[in-house]
């Protein structure tokens, strides 16, 4: 039997970055640089008017105040926007709005709550010191300067500076296209009657939106029967597509084993993993050209298949984007109660953390199919190898999941 940090590995090892692409600023959200971003231009572009009011030179106004305003010629009205930079000639005002370029020679701007609001002469009645409300060109941004790094992923406001620095598109290390087939001959689509013997698929929905939680992007999520040719046409079908296939089912010691069947003679390696649940997996790459697609194959109940996409897939899939936070936060906190757990194999357990009374309780039973505790189960217990049992008041290990 693998161990599970032995077949960690083997996961990491098969799921590897595509090459770096330029996208659309906007697509880059939530995607590693793959490159530094120096700044094309300075920010602000040009010196500018840091309030609606209006630019004056310093000196002319010296003596303002409440009681003694200064009354000066309006002579020009510079609103946002306006391209020709007028000049301001001394003992005039030039009437400006905020991020209107300042027009040549004015040393300082005056808000327009200091003024009478003058339109062909104003009334100022307060001093300015030399450059207030003034926003210099570059002291944001100076042109020729790095402002994003390689590896940093990319939030809502630095697409803002990049759009704000012009740029159309930004280069990251690209999302992986994952195809997720579940196979099954009992599975009917959502919304489709039951005949007896027939359950509602649901693995396909829960692992490609677990997918597109760890950042990748779900290519197809198709279903096929327990049927050796119906399978190998789904892959065939979509493989082009995909960075990573991740199948559900068809991997046990049954008969119909169909992800077996189809894949044993090919690149794939069935194991048992010592794990609970989630202990049948495969993992390999597919005959289907240059490279060989990398395929991961889970176990079909869908504990183990989501446990096992966390387990396994989710921190190779981040690693393979750049991302960071590739492994769950780990915490301790103090059990509520007795659990048992089977020696030799890591046992992953849906739990509720409480936070604020630092304590983990387990959540519902531990077989794998029990798909209602893990949907409001906030992290999974991990209770080692070594472990049988474990008493409440002990401190154990999670994985959170919030
Ligand atoms: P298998 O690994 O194919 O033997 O499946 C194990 C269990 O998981 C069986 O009870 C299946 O019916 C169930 N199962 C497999 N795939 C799915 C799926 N996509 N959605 C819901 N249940 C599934
Ligand atoms: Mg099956």
């Amino acid at each position: 039997m693998r161990t599970v940090d032995e077949h960690r590995r083997v996961v990491a090892g098969l799921i590897t970055a595509r090459a770096p692409l330029a996208v659309p600023v906007a697509d880059a959200l939530g995607l590693a640089l793959a490159c530094d971003v120096v700044a094309p231009l300075s920010l602000p572009g040009f010196d500018n008017s840091a309030m609606d009011g209006y630019a004056v030179v310093a000196e002319d106004i010296a003596t303002a105040a409440d009681d003694t305003p200064v009354r000066l010629p309006v002579t020009e009205d510079i609103p946002a926007g306006r391209t020709d930079i007028p000049t301001l000639r001394p003992g005039t005002a030039h009437r400006i709005m905020t991020g209107a370029p300042l027009p040549a020679g004015a040393t300082a701007v005056i808000p327009v709550e200091a003024t009478d609001r003058g339109v062909d002469t104003v009334a100022i009645r307060a001093a300015a010191r030399q450059g207030q409300h003034i926003r210099r060109a570059g002291e944001d941004v100076t042109a020729g300067t790095t402002v994003l790094q390689t590896g940093q992923v990319i939030t809502p406001a630095a697409i803002g500076l990049a759009a704000a620095l012009g740029l159309a598109e930004l280069t990251v290390i690209p999302r992986q296209r994952v195809l997720v087939v579940s196979t099954g001959t009992e599975l009917v689509a959502a919304g489709g009657p039951l005949q007896p013997g027939q359950i509602y698929e649901s693995n396909g929905a829960m692992l490609a939106a677990a997918v597109r939680n760890a950042g990748g992007e779900v290519v197809a999520s198709p279903m096929t029967g327990d049927d050796v040719d119906s399978f190998r046409e789904v892959l065939r079908r979509h493989c082009a597509d995909a960075d990573l296939v991740i199948t559900t089912g068809g991997v046990s010691a049954g008969a119909y084993e169909v992800v077996k069947d189809a894949l044993t003679e090919g690149g794939v390696q069935f194991v048992k993993v010592a794990m609970q649940p989630g202990m049948p997996q495969g993992a390999g790459l597919l005959d289907d050209g240059a490279d060989g697609t990398p395929i991961i194959t889970l176990p079909g109940n869908p504990v183990s298949a989501l446990v096992s996409f966390e387990v396994f897939v989710r921190p190779a899939l981040r690693a393979a984007m750049g991302l960071p936070h590739t492994e769950r936060p780990r915490r301790t906190a103090m059990l509520t109660e007795d659990l048992v757990s089977p020696r030799g194999k890591r046992q992953f357990r849906r739990g509720v953390f409480d936070p604020v009374t630092d304590t983990v309780t387990g959540y519902g039973p531990p077989a794998s199919h029990h798909l209602r505790w893990l949907a409001s189960a906030n992290c999974l217990l991990e209770l080692d190898e070594d472990t049988a049992e474990v008493a409440a008041g002990s401190r154990v290990q999670l994985w959170d999941l919030r």
